[in-house]
């Protein structure tokens, strides 16, 4: 078996060793008989798999007591709709910062649910196709309004904040499906997070919310009941059938940091990962990255040649040496290479060393 080096944005890359343990246990968990896939969610087993991946979730990112972990599906882009309706409910109106598709994506659904008079763009980096993150004047920032959003790390332009926005009582709501257990991150400076799983955490198919507690409970007259947070609160993740399999999964994978020395250990591995793709194309004549200095992603690091038909060629000859999913988003072109936790430090030696490779030979 010859596994790839996947660079894929989402679903991407896990652990090996986390697929081996998910193989070993397949047919049977533990001594229940049965693969976690069939088992029922009421039943005891399962319980205590949900309950230690909360557990290990609240102590690899040592969430405070007063937050809920909630384990739902619908995706980061369920979210988009669901955080207006639960939080836009004293003032009914939200403040966002424009650094990609994905915040857009949360602008728009609370404009549609709220009303675009009551959604705030505070800055945006759309001038220069969202390729850094916009410089922001506290003066623009509404003080009551009911939540500030932004995109923590954006996925599709390889930036990300280096610094968080100082928003006082206002809370904070962070959108980190593609930097989550990344690196430690303050959770009470934020009144939720939230994330698809696909990127760091496990397989498509979960969402993960993590939500100060006095946020819950207000939710607009005629949320439905699947899109009102206290439901899933109130019912520890369990009102409907969870992504029982996706819980698992992010079980096995908090095992595995764990085992690597948690979110300090992943950011040591994470930022040694980045500088050695950024130094390698900060030195290339051929290839360049789209995004300079603190904005630049730890996760997603785009690229280009400068030329579409070398960035075809270079993707197309990539992937026959086993290094998959370069080609950048339809939306940037060129090349991006997401190297999530999962990517180990090999991975990407061996793409710098092809990409010197293809620079020689195609000078
Ligand atoms: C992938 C991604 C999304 C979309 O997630 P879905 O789970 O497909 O809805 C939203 N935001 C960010 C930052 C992402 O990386």
């Amino acid at each position: 078996m010859n596994r790839v080096f996947n660079f894929s944005a989402g679903p991407a890359t896990l652990p090996e060793a986390v697929l081996q343990q998910a193989a070993d246990e397949m047919l049977c968990y533990g001594d229940s008989g049965q693969s976690v896939m069939e088992m029922s969610h009421r039943s005891k087993e399962y319980q205590a798999i949900i309950d230690a991946c909360e557990a290990l979730l609240r102590k690899v990112m040592n969430i405070p007591e007063n937050y809920k972990v909630l384990f739902l599906q619908g995706g980061a882009s369920s979210q988009f709709a669901m955080i207006p309706l639960n939080l836009m409910n004293k003032t009914g109106k939200a403040d966002f910062v424009l650094t990609g598709q994905w915040a857009n994506k949360a602008y728009q659904e609370a404009s549609k649910l709220c009303g675009a008079d009551n959604c705030n763009v505070v800055a945006s980096s759309k001038d220069k196709t969202f390729s850094y993150i916009p410089e922001l004047d506290s003066s623009k920032f509404n003080p009551t309004a009911d939540y500030f959003h932004i995109c923590l790390n954006n996925t599709i332009y390889g930036t990300r904040f280096a610094k968080l926005p100082e928003t006082g009582n206002v809370p904070l709501v962070a959108d980190m499906s593609s930097c989550i257990l990344s690196e430690p991150i303050d959770v009470s400076k934020f009144g939720l997070i939230y994330a698809g799983a696909q990127k760091n955490m496990g397989p498509a198919g979960l969402t993960v919310v993590i939500v100060r507690e006095d946020l819950i409970g207000n939710a607009k007259a005629g949320t439905p009941t699947m899109f009102d947070y206290t439901t899933h609160a109130d019912n520890g993740s369990m009102y409907n059938t969870p992504p029982t399999y996706g819980i698992y999964i992010l079980k096995l994978v908090l095992e595995w940091i764990e085992k690597q020395g948690g979110l300090d250990a992943m950011k040591v591995h994470n930022e040694k990962k980045a500088a050695i793709l950024y130094n390698f194309l900060d030195n290339s004549k051929m290839f360049k990255a789209t995004v300079e200095g603190e904005d630049r992603s730890l996760m997603n690091v785009p690229f280009i040649t400068g030329n579409d038909e070398l960035d075809a060629k270079f993707v197309a000859e990539a992937k026959k040496e086993g290094f998959i999913n370069l080609k950048g988003h339809r939306s940037v072109g060129g090349m991006r290479a997401s190297i999530y936790n999962a990517m180990p430090v090999e991975g990407v030696e061996k793409l710098v060393a092809f990409m010197q490779k293809f620079e020689a030979e195609n000078a």
